[in-house]
């Protein structure tokens, strides 16, 4: 499958342990394949087995989380923590709350995370996490008994040396505080750099919520500039997904001057030629937790269509995929380049099927992966981080333009290692390849390859 003998070997070798985890292996597949391009520079690689330990979690965590509910009976979930790769900093990665979440959704969330939070510049290790639970249609008081317990067995594994989980899906500011309430109660200590995402009363970093969007908006915008001397001025726009990071994306789309024009959630879309009206959204969103269909019930002129993947078939220059992994498939891709769409930019994790991806390729589109453009949310984590180590708290413009500048340079690195490994322009490649590569070389220094019998005794 690969050109190179040493990826196909560890590959193999990953395909049969892992047989069960198709999304974990969607991710390595990826990764793989645009390793191939520098794997054959670096014989020592081979040598200490980076590759075969590059793919393997440092530690797994699985654990029970029993809850009451507000009848009085006990429900249990399963909770995750997979701290994948600390080489260039402690683990560092949200925690995610849906039903579909298992092994292999964590793993590959896990192994993504490492190569973006390398990409930010930033000292931070990979790691993911979360639970089953669903904390949609619950109360409140549910939701804080789920975090209560969840946090009872996560916390003897966090630290702000250690691993600093965050919000993902399902895990916004309520989550977070219920989390951090907990952690602080069972250790005793006031230790604010241990979770990220806190509330601005308790150590949240202003523009930590807007961070992905924006950030997304921010990588998007110099792809349109450097290769194609172009702007989102006048660009008709799809953000799929209407939560945290698609709230923010099409917040900050409207402000750079484009025009969003569809949203969704996982049960259809919201069409309004207007450009959606973003007050609106986000008190049916963020005050009334209500399904996106809402919006059509109550904006003229706006209308709904039951399916979210249908989302692709609306006219559009820009699609920004900001739901979950893949969402969009071959036939979505083909109906977005049918319809002339110039640009796929990915605010979700791996929300393109390989498909898809290489159809949009193919077709000449920009695209960029998420762990490149969605960097944004975890590189301004760490900002929450140093400030907490600081103990002081910037404004919300330090943090944006601190934000804005990280995301400049993600462009950059991406674009540097595309053209060094021959695909210039190829953000996917140059995502992969420059998020490694440190990773990589960190790993090599540090020497966990060292077998005993390399060792001399004194
Ligand atoms: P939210 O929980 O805030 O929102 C998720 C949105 O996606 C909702 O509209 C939800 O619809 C929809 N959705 C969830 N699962 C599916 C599915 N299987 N099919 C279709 N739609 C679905 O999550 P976030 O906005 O935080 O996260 C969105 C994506 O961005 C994820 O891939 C996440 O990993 C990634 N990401 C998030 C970061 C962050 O800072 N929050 C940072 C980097 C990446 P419904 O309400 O109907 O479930």
């Amino acid at each position: 499958m690969f050109k190179s003998e040493y990826l196909n070997r560890v590959y193999a070798e990953v395909e049969r342990r892992d047989a069960g985890e198709p999304e974990f292996l969607q991710a390595v597949r990826e990764v793989f394949e645009s390793l191939e391009l520098v794997v054959d520079k670096h014989p020592e690689w081979e040598q200490a087995g980076l590759l075969e330990r590059f793919v393997e979690p440092e530690r797994v965590l699985e654990f029970r989380v029993p809850w009451v509910d507000d009848e009085g009976r006990t429900r249990v979930n399963r909770g995750f923590r997979v701290q994948y790769n600390s080489a260039i900093g402690p683990y560092k990665g949200g925690l995610r709350f849906h039903p579909s979440v298992n092994l292999s959704i964590m793993k590959f969330l896990g192994f993504e995370q490492v190569l973006k939070n390398s990409l930010t510049t930033l000292p931070m290790g990979g790691g993911k996490g979360g639970s089953d639970f669903d904390p949609k249609g619950k109360s409140d008081a549910e939701v804080m008994r789920f975090c209560q317990s969840f946090m009872t067995e996560l916390y003897r594994h966090i630290g702000q040396f250690t691993d600093v989980p965050a919000g993902d899906i399902g895990v916004g500011a309520r989550e977070v505080g219920f989390l951090f309430g907990q952690y602080k109660r069972i250790v005793d200590r006031f230790d604010g750099g241990v979770i990220t995402g806190k509330g601005l009363s308790f150590g949240g970093s202003l523009a930590r919520t807007q961070a992905t969007g924006y950030g997304l908006c921010y990588f998007s915008a110099e792809a349109l500039k450097y290769l194609r001397n172009d702007s989102y001025a006048g660009k008709t726009v799809i953000v799929s997904g209407s939560g945290n990071v698609a709230q923010y994306c099409a917040e900050k789309v409207t402000q750079l001057g484009g025009r969003v024009v569809a949203m969704s959630d996982s049960k259809g879309y919201v069409y309004d030629p207007n450009g959606i009206d973003l007050p609106k959204l986000f008190d049916i969103k963020q005050k009334r937790r209500a399904r996106i269909s809402v919006y059509a019930d109550e904006v003229p002129g706006s209308r709904y269509v039951e399916g979210c993947k249908n989302i692709w078939n609306v006219k559009c220059d820009i699609a920004h995929p900001c739901a979950s992994q893949n969402e969009m498939d071959a036939e979505g891709a083909k109906a977005l380049i049918d319809n002339g769409c110039i640009a796929v930019f990915e605010g979700a994790n791996m929300p393109l099927t390989p498909e898809a991806i290489a159809l949009v390729q193919g077709a000449g589109l920009l695209y960029s992966p998420g762990k490149a453009s969605n960097a944004g949310g975890v590189a301004t984590s760490g900002l929450e981080m140093s400030q907490n180590s600081m103990r002081l708290s910037w404004s919300f413009d330090e943090v944006d333009e601190k934000l804005h500048g990280i995301m400049q340079s993600i462009y950059k690195a991406c674009y540097d290692a595309s053209v060094e490994c021959g695909k210039p322009g190829d953000l996917m490649v140059g995502a992969n390849v420059a998020g490694f590569l440190k990773v990589a070389e960190a790993m090599m220094a540090q020497g966990e390859n060292l077998r005993s019998d390399f060792v001399t005794f004194p």
